[in-house]
This record gives C-alpha cells, sequence and structure tokens, in this order.
C-alpha cells in the first residue's frame, strides 16, 4: 500500500476500517489523518496529582482518588435505575453513582480491587460523591502508560461510544496515527518564523498536544499550534486582500470638487469630528489608487456616519459619478433621503429616493434619469439592486448597516458598472478589534470611534419589576417637558405567542397609566402589516404620540431626536450588542437622555453581568468586547457565514496577543516579499496554492 500522508483516508489507519470511519465522518468531520491529529483534547486530567477523600469539596473541578471499590449495588426502579458504589481511602469514603451503563459497569468493576478514580466531586448534605467517574484498575507496581502525567480528554459522542470510541478510544487512535505519521509529518512554517518567535516544531507540537508530559511543554506545543492556525488564516485574507486590488481597477476621483466644497463650506451645519475627517481622508486616499475600495466603517450608533457617506457620494459626483446608498428598511431609507436632502438644499446635486413603495410613474422617472446621468445620488431599499436599475456612471456605493444584507446582493451592486464602483460598507455594531481582523482580516477598517461635541452622556439605570410605578413616574415627568418614550418589548422566535401576550397585557396596563385623550400610544411590531407599521411609526416621528410601544423592529437606526427615555422590557433576555443598539435610538438630540432596564429578580450570572455592563458604560467597542468574552465569537452577529471562525484550536475571544503577532508577521511578510516568491516562503506559497481558496471578501457579509 502507498505511503500513509495526512491527507490519507481515515479508514486506512490501523484499527479504524470503513464503519469506525463513517462515524468519524458523520459525529466529528474527521475524513483524513490531518483532521484526526487536527481533533485536539478539550481538556486534561492531571495525572500527577492525586488528594485524599477528605480534601474533597464541590468546588473542585476535577479530583483523582486512589482507593478501593467496597461495594457496587443497581438501585432504583427501571426508569431511575442507577449504580451506587462505596469508595474509600485511608481518610473517609464517598459514594460513586452512575446512571448509565449500568449493566455493563456492574459486570466489569471488581468490587474490592483498587482503583484511581477521577470525577468531579459533588457536595450533598455534607457527603461527598462522584457521578459517573472514571475507574482505572490501579497497580501499584505497574509503570503508567507512557509515564503519562496529563491524560487527553477528547470530546465524543453516544454514536461513537458504541463504536469504542470514546475518549480513551480517541487517544488510541491518536497514538496509531502518530506512531504511523510521525516521520513524515513536514513542518508547515518557513524556519525563520519558527527561530523569530520561539515557538515548537510541529511535530513536536503535535506530539505533545495528544500525549503531554509536562504542562510547560504543553503550554508551548498549544501556544504553536494556534500560532499556526492564525497565522495561515490571516496569510490568506491578506493575500486575497492583495489580490482583489490587483484584480479590481477602480475610478479615480483625482479632485475634491465644488460640489464638495459648496457642501462643506456653505451646508454642513456643525464642525465635523476628528474622527469623521479621518475616514473622510482615508477613503479619498483610497479612491485615488486606481483600485477599487472595499472599505467598512465602523461607528457606534450616533457617530455621525451619514455624513461622512454623503460627502464620499460627493466626491464621487465631483468626479463625474453617480453614487447610491442602499438601507436595510423603508423606514431607514426613507430617513436617510429626508435627512440628506434636508443637508444638500436645492443647490449642490439631485437626489432621489427608491423604495418598494415608490409609484410607478416616478419609478420610471428615476429610471430614465438614472441612464441618462442627469440624476446625482440614489438612495434606497433592495429596490437598488434590481435589473431594472441601470446607472449611466456609477462609481460609488454605501450599504448601510450591512450585516443585513447578504453576499448576493453586495455582488449584485458590484456588478452595475463595467469597473465595480468602490464600496463603502457602515456598520454601527461595533466589533472588537480582534474579531474584526479575522472577519474583515481583507477589508480596510475605519473606525468613528468619537461622539459628536456636546453629545450628552445617555444615563443607563437598572430597575427591576416592583420598581415599576417609579419608572412610570419619571416617563410622566419626562412627556411633561414634552419628551418622547420608548418602550421595547422581546419578541423572540421561539418564545413568539408568550412573548406578544406579555406585550398585550403590557400595553393594557400603559394605557391605564397614560390614559386617552391626555397621552397618546404608538404600537409597533413585526407581525404587524408593512403600512401600518409605517403608519405608527410616522405619528411617534411627528410628535402625535408620546409614547412607542414596540418589538425589537425599532432596532435599526431610527432617528427620533426628540425621544429621550428608552424603556427595555425583560432586558436581561436581549443580547448585548442588541440592548446597545436600542439604546442608541435615544440620546439624539440635545435633552439628556435615559435609558430603562426593566428586569425580573431572578438573574443569571450572565444576565446580571450584561446589565452591568450596559449601566457602567457607553462605549460601544468595550460592550462589544465584553460581549465576546461572554458569548464567544460564534454568537456575535454575522460571524456565523464568515466561516473563519471554524478554528480548531484558536479562540477569538482568547487569544487577541497570538491573533496580533500572527497579523503582524503576515503584514511584514508581505512587505518584504509581496508575491512570496523567496525560497524561504517558499512553504507558505505551496500552502496558498494547495489549500482551498479560503475566505474571499464577497463571502463575508
Ligand atoms: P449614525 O452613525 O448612527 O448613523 P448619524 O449619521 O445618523 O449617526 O448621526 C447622528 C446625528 O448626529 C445626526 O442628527 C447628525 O446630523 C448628527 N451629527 C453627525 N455628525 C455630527 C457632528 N460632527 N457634530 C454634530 N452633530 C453631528
Ligand atoms: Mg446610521
Amino acid at each position: 500500500m502507498a505511503t500513509i500522508t495526512t491527507i490519507t483516508p481515515i479508514e486506512y489507519l490501523k484499527g479504524v476500517g470503513p464503519q469506525k470511519a463513517d462515524v468519524l465522518k458523520k459525529e466529528l468531520q474527521l475524513f483524513t489523518m490531518l483532521d484526526l491529529l487536527q481533533y485536539y483534547p478539550f481538556r486534561y486530567i492531571d495525572r500527577t496529582q492525586f488528594h485524599k477523600i477528605r480534601q474533597l469539596h464541590s468546588d473542585m473541578v476535577g479530583a483523582q482518588v486512589i482507593g478501593r471499590l467496597l461495594s457496587l449495588q443497581e438501585v432504583g426502579d427501571k426508569r431511575a435505575k442507577r449504580l451506587v458504589g462505596t469508595f474509600r481511602d485511608e481518610t473517609g469514603s464517598m459514594e460513586l453513582v452512575w446512571f448509565q451503563s449500568v449493566a455493563w459497569l456492574k459486570k466489569s468493576l471488581k468490587v474490592g480491587a483498587p482503583y484511581i478514580i477521577y470525577g468531579k466531586p459533588t457536595e450533598f448534605n455534607g457527603q461527598i460523591s462522584m457521578t459517573h467517574p472514571e475507574m482505572d484498575l490501579y497497580n501499584s507496581g505497574e509503570k503508567r502508560v507512557g509515564n503519562m502525567t496529563m491524560q487527553p480528554v477528547y470530546s465524543s459522542t453516544e454514536k461513537l461510544k458504541k463504536f469504542n470510541l470514546d475518549s480513551k478510544g480517541i487517544q488510541k487512535l491518536q497514538q496509531t496515527a502518530l506512531e504511523t505519521l510521525y516521520n513524515n509529518l513536514q513542518e508547515t512554517l518557513p524556519p525563520y518564523i519558527i527561530a523569530q518567535h520561539d515557538l515548537m516544531d510541529y511535530k513536536t507540537a503535535l506530539l505533545t498536544i495528544h500525549f503531554p508530559q509536562h504542562v510547560m511543554d504543553l503550554n508551548a506545543a498549544v501556544r504553536r499550534l494556534k500560532f499556526e492556525e492564525l497565522f495561515f488564516i490571516q496569510l490568506r485574507l491578506l493575500r486575497n486582500k492583495q489580490l482583489n486590488t490587483q484584480k479590481y481597477r477602480g475610478h479615480r476621483f483625482r479632485a475634491v470638487g465644488e460640489k464638495f466644497l459648496t457642501f462643506f463650506n456653505d451646508k454642513l451645519p456643525f464642525p465635523l469630528t476628528g474622527a469623521q475627517k479621518r475616514v473622510i481622508k482615508e477613503i479619498r486616499i483610497d479612491t485615488n489608487t486606481g483600485a477599487q475600495m472595499n472599505r467598512l466603517v465602523q461607528g457606534d450608533v450616533g457617530s455621525g456616519k451619514t455624513v461622512v457617506a454623503l460627502m464620499s457620494m460627493l466626491l464621487a459626483v465631483d468626479n463625474g459619478f453617480q453614487a447610491c446608498m442602499m438601507a436595510p428598511t423603508e423606514i431607514l431609507a426613507t430617513q436617510h433621503y429626508i435627512g440628506l436632502k434636508a443637508l444638500l438644499g436645492d443647490a449642490v446635486c439631485s437626489i432621489k429616493l427608491l423604495t418598494g413603495s415608490t409609484s410607478a410613474k416616478e419609478r420610471r422617472i428615476i429610471h430614465q434619469q438614472l441612464e441618462d446621468g442627469s440624476l446625482d445620488i440614489l438612495i434606497g431599499t433592495h429596490a437598488l439592486i434590481e435589473d431594472k436599475v441601470r446607472f449611466k456612471n456609477i462609481g460609488f456605493v454605501v450599504i448601510d448597516e450591512q450585516h443585513r444584507f447578504g453576499v448576493e446582493q453586495r455582488a449584485k451592486l458590484w456588478r452595475k458598472n463595467t469597473i465595480p464602483p468602490h464600496m463603502l460598507v457602515m456598520t454601527a455594531t461595533p466589533i472588537p478589534r480582534t474579531l474584526a481582523m479575522t472577519m474583515y482580516g481583507d477589508l480596510d477598517i475605519s473606525v468613528i470611534d468619537e461622539l459628536p461635541a456636546g453629545r450628552k452622556p445617555i444615563k443607563t439605570v437598572h430597575f427591576f419589576e416592583n420598581q415599576r410605578l417609579r419608572v412610570f413616574g419619571f416617563m410622566r415627568e419626562e412627556i411633561a417637558k414634552g419628551r418622547q418614550v420608548y418602550i421595547v418589548y422581546p419578541l423572540i422566535k421561539e418564545s413568539e405567542k408568550m412573548d406578544l401576550l406579555y406585550l398585550e397585557a403590557g400595553l393594557e396596563s400603559l394605557q391605564r397609566e397614560f390614559p386617552l385623550p391626555q397621552f397618546k400610544i404608538s404600537i409597533v411590531h413585526g407581525k404587524m402589516p408593512v403600512k401600518e407599521k409605517d403608519f405608527e411609526m410616522q405619528r411617534f416621528v411627528k410628535g402625535e404620540t408620546q409614547i412607542m410601544v414596540a418589538t425589537t423592529v425599532i432596532e435599526v437606526g431610527v432617528n427620533v431626536p426628540n425621544a429621550s427615555v428608552m424603556v427595555i422590557e425583560n432586558a436581561e433576555r436581549f443580547g448585548l450588542s442588541q440592548l446597545h443598539q436600542l439604546r442608541g435610538r435615544v440620546g439624539r438630540g440635545a435633552e439628556q437622555s435615559f435609558c430603562v432596564l426593566m428586569s425580573g429578580s431572578k438573574l443569571s450570572r450572565e444576565g446580571r453581568t450584561r446589565l452591568e455592563t450596559m449601566v457602567r458604560t457607553n462605549d460601544g467597542f468595550e460592550i462589544a468586547e465584553v460581549d465576546l468574552q461572554l458569548r464567544g465569537p460564534g454568537d456575535i452577529s454575522g460571524t456565523q457565514q464568515s466561516g473563519v471562525l471554524d478554528m480548531k484550536i484558536a479562540d477569538i475571544a482568547k487569544d487577541q496577543q497570538i491573533l496580533a503577532e500572527a497579523r503582524e508577521t503576515v503584514i511584514a511578510i508581505f512587505k518584504k516579499d509581496a508575491s512570496l516568491s523567496t525560497p524561504e516562503n517558499a512553504l507558505l506559497l505551496q500552502y496558498l496554492n494547495q489549500r482551498s481558496p479560503g475566505i474571499s471578501w464577497d463571502k463575508i457579509s
């Protein structure tokens, strides 16, 4: 048979065979030898530490004890059958309990024999016990397997266990795989990088992670493998970025022209913040290089992204191009249109709105003007993407609230000109730096990290249900001052019916507390027809109603500067970034604004951390960081589809330092050797040419 290498299918490994290979594929997505070797333990049992039964307590994550199994007894009836053993050492005794595999364990465990056991101590009425401990017969004379000090634990499944592939079974496979492959394992990183970063070599790292002898070695192995993983992700991302710039010629905006300057000098009603100026400058530089720009602008709610977008579009118009801006909802598109038109006045350039409810007649005019070039700027919803919408010469596209749009939609905008337009994607969901580096590593990123001057930070407070009357009183005071109030209820798919009931109940009590005709209430939720929703929204926007009761449909971008209070019901059920987005609906005017988080008295630890974080800070980036730590990267919006977070060992939330190191290394490599053509980088080029193309910009949405 041919030599076994890392790409050999897993069934050729001794002891695997077609059946086991099949479950390994289905259960763990392990196809090749390398897949298996990269199936790392998720924890280790420290086999050097032993405890006496008297020392055990329930705060321990796990403990290893040597003792004797004194008795074993099946108790309970059919459905609640369990196996209970008594285990004892010279300091005391405890119960061992099993709920699964009772018959088999009863047969195989030897009453009276000495065992080394490992498990999590739990305490009940002062009695220590362990549930489902690992049991190993103890032979005091015997040398332990391979002198192992740290025993790896692999996660397994019920199905795998049926094929003897529990943690120990997987460990055996790893042993066979390493024995078979060890001599053929090729180093993946060039020697100079290994030396530069003082990394363990590849072979040793793989061996060590599966069969560690000492904690120190293990740490070095883990660091090496994490570095490698993050390094290659960055290598692919930055390579793609490089290729994109080479591949796509871009329109050149050579000059800052009359429209831009007229707007800047005569129309702009406020001075730009430093951050806004910086980002506009970045865009100006980008659009004058001859390559297509793909830039992501991150800026907290209210940081003033719209003006940045407008001035960029004017730059395009000044250079003889058209521009468009796409928003995820009709309400937002309309608001952008009204806002931008007000800022521009009539003189500067022509601007129109295209949405699903634009009349056929108006639509025809817009199509005509786009094609003959008399329309400069078009604002709209998805309607912009339709094939019927053709531009004479589009040069700049803005996409607001980026995570709502899919890949295809963006690609369609690319194709609206022979040379693709520059793309500016704006998001109000701050993404932690490390996550951005990984998800958008091949986009240029601008950050608007400064709020316009004079903005009063929103005051956030947390109230429990029993303090509701105070909240009502406070709302009344604010409304008496002429302000408006949002009240938001969770509406979560899984519990939609209950949620709607809560909303209705809440609404009833509100209507009692805030009766007509003095008070008027708008209601908006996702189940309403669009027309009705818009109507209710508009009433609130115009100030005809003082209270807006809503589910999260108002989350995105709605601007009502006169609204100064945001009450969030069942706040503990919202995610952090969602809470932050909601809070951003207020604090848009000159008045002091407030956010009231209502919750029940029983809070999970995580729920409490979320609410405390909201009360402590208004900084979206700080909040995003906490969110990342709490939930892990997989749950942060937009990361699921990207595929870049499918990592074997690195963890974006915890390995920020290594990530930064890996990225800087890659940047330095490309700086010195852009085409990776020197011999010392041959391995890297080979990697890029061999592996799947990885993530490309337009795969990320
Ligand atoms: P977002 O970044 O959330 O999209 P907007 O662009 O809607 O924020 O801006 C929020 C509000 O702040 C708008 O009313 C806008 O006119 C105003 N604004 C923007 N930039 C400035 C600035 N530099 N100084 C004062 N107000 C500003
Ligand atoms: Mg906005």
